[in-house]
């Protein structure tokens, strides 16, 4: 049997997402395909939280397709970009932007911590960027920043901000940005292979009045139309949607009946997680609760233990990620809580089981049963 999927994506999907996604493919042009690409589009609407002003985008590619297109949709060469670097993703959509002629500033916070926003004003003063660039949850370090403030910062200086929210979308507050990005395999809850993005009209027009355009697979131009014709229902074609995994998509978004509520389900189980995680001892890599993802948890090993504690929890068949962050590679591991899982208390149970007797073959001594029911007593 396969081992429970607790990476922070891809993610365990839901009975009903595994059917669409074993449903024989279609044709991109068929009513079948062209309904699902419409739902999907409206129902990211609807958990983007924003209005028939904005623009989704859904293309055959992972996060970094999305970042990539954000990036070139937004900058010019010549431009200038601020980004706020909270883990690795910070650090690669810099390079995007380098590679697409930007100049770039980045501004990086400590370990476990969101760049402060008295650190993001002073950079946005010096700087005056064209855009900034923040990650909502970076997944090396399980840091969650707070778009808030920094999107209002950017308007009152006229930049626009775009938000990689590829750990975040469907489990955090969505946040109010020009671009929001996210990526098809992490809380939304389907297969990995499709990178979304929903633009805002000043987004669109940034992209209107450049003289550089985009690479053309990532550019909104080519894509709105197509776009706009499968929402209202007409055949289209630009390059072929990935239409098995659109078919997913679509009903892995419209499981999220509710996106409010499955961003409180998110936060609910996210505190279950670090009881548990604290009943054995764990520490958490971000130094506060105030700025710590919903959708993971970041961990560092416990004592005497290395990086094969990992393999360990493999061994009780429930899969967790190592570390990815350099500084902290080899001492932190990674569980992801989001998506459908966070619907199911039997399997959040198993993965706290599975990580509390990973310790006590480690020669810990710990109490798995209480972790267990940490887990549920809130
Ligand atoms: N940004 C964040 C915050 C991510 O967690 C990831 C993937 N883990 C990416 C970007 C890149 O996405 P992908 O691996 O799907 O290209």
């Amino acid at each position: 049997m396969d081992p429970l999927l607790m990476i922070p994506g891809p993610v365990a999907l839901s009975p009903a997402v595994l059917a669409a996604a074993a449903e024989p493919p279609v044709s991109h042009v068929s009513p079948v395909g062209i309904a699902s690409f419409g739902d999907a589009l409206r129902a990211m609407r609807r958990v983007w939280a924003v209005g028939d002003d904005h623009q989704p985008f859904l293309l055959a590619g992972s996060g970094t397709l999305a970042m990539e297109s954000a990036a070139s949709n937004t900058t010019e060469p010549g431009q200038r970009a601020l980004v706020l670097v909270s883990g690795v993703f910070g650090d690669r959509m810099a390079r995007i932007l380098e590679r697409r002629g930007v100049t770039v500033e980045k501004v990086t916070a400590p370990v476990g911590e969101p760049v402060s926003t008295a650190a993001a004003a002073e950079a946005m003063d010096r700087l005056r960027p064209h855009v900034v660039f923040v990650t909502h949850v970076d997944t090396s370090t399980g840091v969650r920043t707070d778009p808030g403030p920094i999107g209002a910062m950017a308007r009152a200086r006229g930049a626009l901000l775009v938000v990689d929210g590829v750990c975040s979308v469907g489990g955090e507050a969505p946040p109010v940005a020009d671009v929001v990005l996210t990526a098809s395999q992490k809380a939304l809850g389907a297969p990995p292979g499709l990178a979304l993005l929903v633009a805002s009209p000043a987004a669109l027009q940034a992209r209107l009045a450049q003289t550089s355009p985009p690479p053309l697979y990532v550019d909104w131009e080519e894509w709105l139309p197509i776009h706009r014709a499968y929402e209202e229902g007409r055949p289209s074609y630009f390059a072929t949607p990935a239409t098995s995994l659109v078919r997913a998509m679509a009903t892995a978004l419209g499981e999220i009946e509710d996106p409010a509520a499955t961003v409180a389900r998110h936060a609910a189980v996210a505190e279950g997680m670090r009881r548990a995680w604290s009943a054995l001892g764990l520490r958490l890599v971000p130094t506060e609760v105030a700025h710590t993802a919903s959708t993971l948890s970041a961990l560092w090993l416990p004592e005497g233990t290395d990086a094969s504690f990992v393999g360990r929890i493999g061994a009780q068949g429930v899969a967790v990620a190592g570390g990815l962050h350099s500084e902290i590679r080899a001492r932190t591991f990674r569980v992801g809580h989001m998506g459908w899982v966070t619907t199911q208390p039997a399997l959040l149970a198993r993965t706290v089981r599975a990580v509390g007797v990973a310790m006590r073959e480690s020669g810990l001594e710990v109490d798995v049963d209480a972790a267990v029911a940490a887990l549920t007593e809130g």
